[in-house]
């Protein structure tokens, strides 16, 4: 029998977190295996933003609508329209981008495989043996078992990643809200108000008791969602109001769909040893908004880069860096986003105080700023300063609706 190959780095699944750590390592002359099984499109509402597009250089041709206005709407239909002064936030179908994303890791060097994860084991020289099922990748079907060594495996199968249960302690950890949306053809006769550079974002316990709902243009598609933590909550129910609400519910349904979204960055992403995890596999979602593909690619090249660290030196403790250097960036970000949604998405009330807020000139120009460019804005003091007032008036119920 072959002795299986053996690559510097293995990572399991291609989404934007693999992919991006893929190409990098690759790029650097490491030998790489990504590992993806084929046949799923990731459930996601596809919005990135204009951070996201500069830093990974996506091109232009993959983004199927840019989106120039948010509309946020309340429990009792009030509207707030916040433009996008001078960008885009940019939509992307994930089938297209991922494979996209996987390619030009191949291209850097990555050798891709089609295949499903099974196990970890270890070999008696202490490297890490990666078992996976091949399939093909037109069909999907299983075409026998398949193992390859590794130095460093990286964990970025997503949300409730197999690899992290395997090998990370404590990756059970972790909270979800369950997302579900509807891809529908966009109407030949679109609805009245319906505006493909629009994005609603609905703020309503019918549609969504902890989270919110949403319709988001694609082109020719749109995803219309919601999620919820509530196990009991009717996702599905939930999303045809939505699509009567918008006009939408005699579009054609083109696929239905859901996954769990992680709320939490698990408390650890390493073994001590050589398994390290990145994206949704570490829980790096921001809460309030359920952004994650960002931080899965932001994740994926500082995992990528403490993996460079760990095969140059050795030192194992190189790998607990990436979760560090992580939450030093992006921590303060989810801790915020964590108590805003905990706050205002927990009653009917609260989130029409939300949204009234949402009017305020200076809350939508700092929310933008953070969403658009990932950065706490310093630049402008006094404007925290008159939002902090602000808030306070609202969350002492000082303020109008
Ligand atoms: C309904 C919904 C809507 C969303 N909308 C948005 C949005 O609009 N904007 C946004 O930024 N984020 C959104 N998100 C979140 C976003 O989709 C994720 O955070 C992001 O995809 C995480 O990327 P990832 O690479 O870590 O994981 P994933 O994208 O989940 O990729 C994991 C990869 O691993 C592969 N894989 C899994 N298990 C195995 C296995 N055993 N063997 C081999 N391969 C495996 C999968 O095929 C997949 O390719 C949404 C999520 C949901 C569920």
């Amino acid at each position: 029998m072959n002795e299986p190959h053996t690559f510097d780095v293995i990572i399991v699944g291609g989404g934007p977190a693999g992919a991006t750590a893929a190409h990098d390592l690759a790029r650097q002359g490491r030998s790489v295996l990504l590992l993806d099984r084929a046949g799923r499109v990731k459930p996601c509402g596809g919005a990135i933003p204009p951070r996201l597009i500069k830093d990974f250089e996506i091109p232009d041709h993959l983004l199927v609508a840019k989106i120039r206005c948010a509309r946020m709407v309340s429990p009792t239909d009030r509207q707030v329209d916040i433009p996008i002064d001078g960008g885009f936030v940019g939509m992307v179908d994930r089938d297209v981008f991922d494979e996209w994303l996987r390619e030009r890791a191949a291209q850097a060097g990555a050798v891709r495989r089609i295949g499903t994860f099974d196990k970890l084991t270890r070999d008696a020289d202490g490297l890490s043996v990666v078992h996976f099922t091949a399939r093909a990748s037109q069909t999907g079907a299983a075409t026998g078992h398949s193992s390859a060594r590794a130095r460093c495996v990286i964990g970025a199968d997503g949300a409730r990643s197999e690899v992290a249960r395997q090998a990370v302690p404590g990756a059970e950890r972790t909270s979800y809200v369950f997302a579900y949306h509807e891809i529908v053809g966009k109407p030949q006769n679109p609805p009245p108000g319906y505006d493909g550079t629009r994005c609603d974002v609905v703020y309503n316990g019918t549609y969504s008791p902890d989270f919110y709902g949403w319709v988001f243009p694609h082109g020719d598609t749109l995803s219309v969602g919601t999620g919820s933590a509530d196990k009991g909550f009717s996702l599905r129910g939930a999303t045809a109001g939505l699509r009567r609400a918008a006009g939408l519910q005699d579009a054609p349904t083109l696929r239905r769909e859901g996954a769990p979204i992680p709320m939490k960055p698990l408390p650890r992403w390493d073994n001590g040893r050589d398994v390290v995890l990145a994206g949704d596999a570490a829980g790096v979602v921001a809460p309030a908004s359920g952004e994650g593909i960002y931080y899965a690619m932001a994740c994926g090249r500082m995992v990528g880069e403490s993996v460079q660290e760990f095969l140059r030196t050795g030192q194992a403790s190189a790998l607990a860096t990436a979760r560090k250097r992580f939450l030093k960036v992006h921590g303060k970000v989810f801790w915020v986003l964590g108590i805003m949604q905990r706050f205002w998405y927990s009653s009917d009330k609260r989130r029409e105080r939300f949204v009234a807020i949402c009017r305020d000139r200076d809350v939508q120009q700092l929310t933008f700023e953070a969403y658009m460019n990932k950065e706490l804005v310093r630049a402008r003091p006094m404007a925290h300063v008159r939002i902090f007032f602000k808030d306070m008036a609202h969350l002492l119920g000082l303020a109008r609706v």
